[in-house]
């Protein structure tokens, strides 16, 4: 990669702006925007400027050209005799902000391995799917989409691991400037036609409460409110509806008064107390359930996903000395519904796309 620009100075002074560009009112006083080179991703010997916003690098144009056709005709357009030039360079115009420009070149030029290295990796992503989408970068686009799949997967494996590493936010803020929010993703997958990113980013969202889904919400990180279109507002709340339902008739199916295993190991107890603790333990874990779901555990209250895995996590642990965890059933019995649990959840996520009014080929 070139050194940083030479100094501004000499910048500004090779800075070459068409009277013609300017308004008629500005012209008799030659006032000239103040272009910044940006250091990030320039280079001295690029015959190219790139300017987004207020600022500019020089990248070379065969390079360019070689990743994009699109680009490519961009820069063929270009009017040696009519375009501003930069530093002597023509300038192609991209109206896109200069971060996400500069994030572009920078992955174009560097690769993408220690950009998606970074905590705010998915936002990464998301920018230069964005871009790469835009500007017809089609190996980027790959890996971007590929990067972004991690966060909104297609299996239920990628997402329970997501779900693990995604960490919890303290504010909508804090959210925003790491993670994409969901309604961006659906407009996002949309918009640049990768169906298999909406029915995890719809899930995700139909975890929210519906009015905050339907009033859309304001990206600190792009200025933008994003809002989802009536289609697919419809879309997501027919689905929270039948994700609700299928909890539902899975808690009165497989937890509400289960009985114990036909090879319970606590029927055998010399203890007759004892042959009814299993049953006692998914009793408590219905109970718990119930609770969740009617807003206790704060957050939690649309996630079957979730509520489905906890009420294994309730009986995984032993309990203290000297207090047996009521929640565990016998070994026999925790496995059964571990058992029921995967397969139900496995079922759940099969039928997220046809919940959601999505065609999605390969999902699951
Ligand atoms: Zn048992």
């Amino acid at each position: 990669m070139a050194s940083l620009s030479s100094n501004s100075h000499q910048a500004e002074k090779q800075r070459v702006l068409s009277q013609d560009r300017l308004p008629k009112s500005t012209r008799e006083i030659e006032v000239i925007p103040a272009f910044r080179r940006r250091s990030s991703v320039s280079f001295d010997d690029g015959n190219l400027a790139i300017l987004a916003g207020q600022s500019y690098i020089l990248v070379h144009r065969g390079f360019i050209c070689r990743h994009s056709a699109y680009l490519a005709e961009l820069a063929e357009n270009l009017k040696s005799d009519s375009c501003i030039r930069l530093e002597g360079r023509p300038v192609l115009e991209l109206k896109e902000p200069a971060e996400d420009v500069s994030l572009l070149f920078h992955a174009l030029y560097d690769g993408v391995t220690t950009l998606f290295q970074q905590s705010t990796n998915l936002r990464i992503a998301f920018v230069l799917f964005r871009l790469s989408s835009t500007y017809h970068i089609e190996k980027l686009r790959s890996e971007a989409l590929a990067f972004l799949k991690k966060g909104w997967p297609s299996s239920l494996g990628q997402w329970d691991r997501r779900e693990r590493h995604v960490p919890r936010f303290d504010s909508d803020f804090a959210r925003a400037m790491l993670l994409p929010h969901p309604i961006a993703v659906i407009n996002l997958a949309r918009r640049f036609n990768a169906p298999e990113l909406l029915p995890a980013a719809l899930y995700e969202l139909s975890r929210y409460p519906p009015s905050l889904a339907s009033a859309g919400l304001f990206d600190p990180h792009d200025g933008l409110h994003h809002v989802l279109t009536l289609r697919d507002l419809t879309c997501l709340l027919r689905g929270r509806e039948s994700a609700s339902r299928f909890l539902s008739t899975f808690m009165v199916n497989e937890l509400e008064g289960r009985k114990p295993s036909s090879a319970c190991r606590k029927r055998s107890d010399d203890h007759p107390d004892r042959w009814r603790e299993c049953q006692g333990a998914f009793d408590l874990v219905t109970f718990e359930l119930l609770c969740d779901v009617n807003g206790v555990v704060i957050g939690r209250t649309s996630d079957p996903l979730f509520a489905m895995l906890e009420a294994v996590n309730m009986q995984a642990h032993l309990g203290d000395e000297g207090a047996w965890n009521l929640y565990r059933p016998c070994d026999v019995c925790r496995d059964e519904f571990a058992a029921t649990v995967h397969d139900a959840r496995e079922h759940f996520w099969r039928k997220l796309p046809e919940w959601f009014g999505i065609d999605v080929p390969g999902w699951g």
